[in-house]
Formats: structure tokens, C-alpha cells, sequence
């Protein structure tokens, strides 16, 4: 897949960006445009790809790390994330509200700098696919698939796309001008909004076209095109309800990819978790770039927390295996993943966010 013209850049760990603009995209989510703070290129990304960022807040003794999408087609000027302000659980309003996204939307101002590493991710659309495609997301979940829709506008994609999004009200509802402008401009894309608890201004029609939520009805109607490959991203419960449904309708696990944003249920994916209590005497665990071998015990948690505990700087995003950012060369040594991951390592890898050594283990970089 071409990805880009003109000028393009990597870089290593952290690079500083500058935030060009904000812009409020609903009432709950709103948009940071960024320019690398040095003047120079942006690193091309796929549609559907993340950024993992790091704010240093005042008083938090360490900076936070966060993985965002790249809510835009890539344009070569600006990346732009959409964030959701995230509140306390409904159940747990006692709880603090989100670290880094209440920052973003009550602290973070156009000029502001903060720091990215090149975008990342699996979950991206091929443009040079010809096989019919259905983005289906949930509330903030969406912003992959606007990514991928916009590079398919802007590419004259031709490929039959079905784009299915699921939101409580109007009050989420982001980018609704934008999506309605490419639904009348595009005879291959087939669009179906749900609020699931519309509001009394909410307009049945014009902001949305049905209340309640992804139903198996519909879902059954795309698994009858058994060439369809499906795009999932949104909360747990709404993947999950999703994604059997597209099962039982006959549909292969192959075909159905999926994002998770946070810690997750999902169990499309084997889950990995360890019958066997370790053996925790014999265990030691080599971080080869360091030189450094520490004994690991069960109170140790994942890998990345006791290359903490050991002042071991490991990459890390989301740290619960769905950003890939962690993935570490596995030298030698077997490990045993604590709950299922978004993420598939690559061979000869693991995700130290979410594994603990079964064996002594050797990680290389
Ligand atoms: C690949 C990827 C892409 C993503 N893309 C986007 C995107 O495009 N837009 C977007 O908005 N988000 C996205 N996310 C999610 C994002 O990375 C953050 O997870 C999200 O913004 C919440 O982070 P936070 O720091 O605000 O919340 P956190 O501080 O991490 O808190 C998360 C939740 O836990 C609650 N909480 C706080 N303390 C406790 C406690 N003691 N016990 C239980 N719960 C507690 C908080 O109230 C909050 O609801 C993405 C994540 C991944 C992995």
C-alpha cells in the first residue's frame, strides 16, 4: 500500500510535538492537532494505526503514557487524535476520573508540547482490498474508522463499505457534519447510525437513522456477503455482543479483526492465561540490553512491572496488551499471558504488559 508523498520521517523513542489546534467534536470528545515541534516531516501511518503519547503532568512525579488513534487520514501536515474525556465507571462515581484524558481536555492548550513515538498498530484497512469491508464501532471506538474512511475517500476507494455506528445520544456523536458529508458523497459506502437512548432533540433521520443498538438482524444481513471483512472497535460489551453474533451467523474468525481500547473481556482470541503455578525459585528473568538479570517471584506482577521495580525502562502503551508498544524479542524462556490480549506478539516476541515468566526467560530489545 502507497502511504504517502513528499517528505517522511522516523525517529526513535520520544519525539516532542507541538498541539496546533483543538476542536471540540461533541460534547464529550475533542480533537488535538499536532506538528512535530523541530519543524520537520510527520512518519506515515496506515489507516487505523495509533500514536503512543507521554504527558508530563504537573504533579505526577512520572510522566503517563497513552496510546491514541489517529483519527484522520494521514495528510502529511498534522496528526490529529480525538479524545474522550473519560469520567469515573457509572458504577464508581467515588473513583478518580481518567488521568490523561481529563488533562488533555482541561489542561492541554494549542502550543502546549508533548511527546509521541511513531505511530503503531495492526488494526488497519488495506485500501488496495477489493472484498467488501464493514467498519462497525461503538461510542470513541470510531475513530479508527474514520481514519479508514476518510483514506478511502480521499484514495476514490471503490470498495462496498458498510459503516455501522453504535452511540448512547447525540451528545457523543462526533464527527456528525463530516460523516454525513462523505454519506452523500459516496454511492460504495452504506452508513447506518444507532443512538441507543436518543435524546428529545436528537432528530431521528437526520442525526441518526435508528434508536437501539446493533441488532442480529443486521449483523445477519452483512454475514450473507461471506466475503465481508469486519472492523470492530468499541466498549467490551458491545465487541463481544458483536462479535458472536457475527460467529453464529457463520461468519470465520479470520474475517472479523478488532481494536480494544482498554482492558477487555473479549474472548475471540485464545485466552493465553497459565494452568501451571510457576516454580518461582528457579525463575529469573534477563533484560539483555541492560545486562541486568533479576529473580522473579510471584508477587512480581507482569514483566513490565518488575523491570520497573528494577528501574528498567521498558516501552509500554496501553498495559493491558492491545498497543503492541511493549513487544520485546524473546530470546529464550516461555511466558504465560494473564488475561487475553488485543494484540497477537510476533513470533519470537511478547507483550511484558501483560505476561509473566512460566520459565526463566531471557528479553532482548
Ligand atoms: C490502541 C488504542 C487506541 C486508543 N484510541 C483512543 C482514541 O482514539 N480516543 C480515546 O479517547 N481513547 C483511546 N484509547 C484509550 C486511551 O488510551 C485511554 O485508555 C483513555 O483515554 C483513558 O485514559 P485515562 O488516562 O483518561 O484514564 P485512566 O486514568 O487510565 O482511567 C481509566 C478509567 O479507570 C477509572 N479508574 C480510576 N481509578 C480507578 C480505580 N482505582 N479502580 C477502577 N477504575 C479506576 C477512571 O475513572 C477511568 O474511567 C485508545 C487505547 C488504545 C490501547
Amino acid at each position: 500500500m502507497t502511504l504517502t508523498n513528499g517528505r517522511e520521517a522516523s525517529w526513535v523513542s520520544y519525539r516532542d510535538f507541538l498541539v496546533d489546534a483543538i476542536v471540540p467534536e461533541s460534547e464529550t470528545a475533542k480533537s488535538f492537532y499536532l506538528v512535530p515541534a523541530d519543524g520537520g516531516a510527520l512518519a506515515p501511518y496506515l489507516p487505523g494505526q495509533h500514536l503512543p503519547i507521554r504527558l508530563a503532568m504537573r504533579g505526577l512525579p512520572k510522566p503517563i503514557i497513552r496510546c491514541y488513534t489517529l483519527s484522520d487520514a494521514f495528510d502529511g501536515r498534522r496528526y490529529r487524535l480525538t479524545i474522550k474525556r473519560q469520567g469515573p465507571p457509572a458504577d464508581r462515581p467515588d473513583l478518580p476520573a481518567g488521568l490523561s484524558s481529563t488533562w488533555c481536555h482541561d489542561h492541554l492548550q494549542s502550543g502546549d508540547i508533548l511527546q509521541a513515538k511513531m505511530p503503531n498498530g495492526r488494526f488497519c484497512l488495506d485500501l488496495s482490498e477489493t472484498h467488501p469491508v464493514a467498519l462497525i464501532a461503538g461510542g470513541i471506538g470510531v475513530t479508527p474508522m474514520i481514519s479508514m474512511l476518510n483514506a478511502a475517500s480521499r484514495a476514490g476507494c471503490t470498495r462496498e463499505i458498510h459503516f455501522l455506528f453504535a452511540l448512547r445520544h447525540g451528545g457523543d456523536h462526533v464527527f456528525r457534519e463530516h460523516l454525513q458529508q462523505l454519506r452523500g458523497r459516496h454511492a460504495n459506502l452504506r452508513m447506518h447510525i444507532l443512538y441507543e437512548q436518543p435524546r428529545p432533540e436528537d432528530r431521528l433521520g437526520a442525526d441518526y437513522d435508528a434508536a437501539g443498538r446493533i441488532d442480529a438482524s443486521l449483523l445477519r444481513q452483512l454475514a450473507a456477503e461471506r466475503r465481508m471483512e469486519y472492523f470492530l472497535c468499541g466498549p467490551p460489551g458491545m465487541m463481544q455482543a458483536v462479535a458472536a453474533e457475527l460467529l453464529e451467523a457463520g461468519v470465520e474468525n479470520g474475517r472479523i479483526r478488532t481494536e480494544s481500547f482498554g482492558p477487555s473481556s473479549l474472548s475471540l482470541r485464545a485466552a493465553m492465561a497459565d494452568e501451571e503455578p510457576p516454580r518461582e525459585s528457579e525463575i529469573s528473568v534477563t533484560f539483555l540490553r541492560e545486562g541486568v538479570t533479576v529473580p522473579w517471584t510471584g508477587n512480581s506482577g507482569t514483566l513490565l512491572e518488575l523491570a520497573e521495580a528494577n528501574g528498567i525502562e521498558l516501552d509500554y502503551g496501553c498495559r493491558y496488551g492491545d498497543c503492541a508498544t511493549c513487544q520485546t524479542t524473546l530470546v529464550s524462556g516461555e511466558v504465560a499471558y494473564l488475561h487475553p490480549t488485543g494484540a497477537t506478539p510476533d513470533p519470537g516476541t511478547c507483550l511484558p504488559c501483560s505476561c509473566r515468566p512460566v520459565t526463566s526467560v531471557v528479553l532482548g530489545s
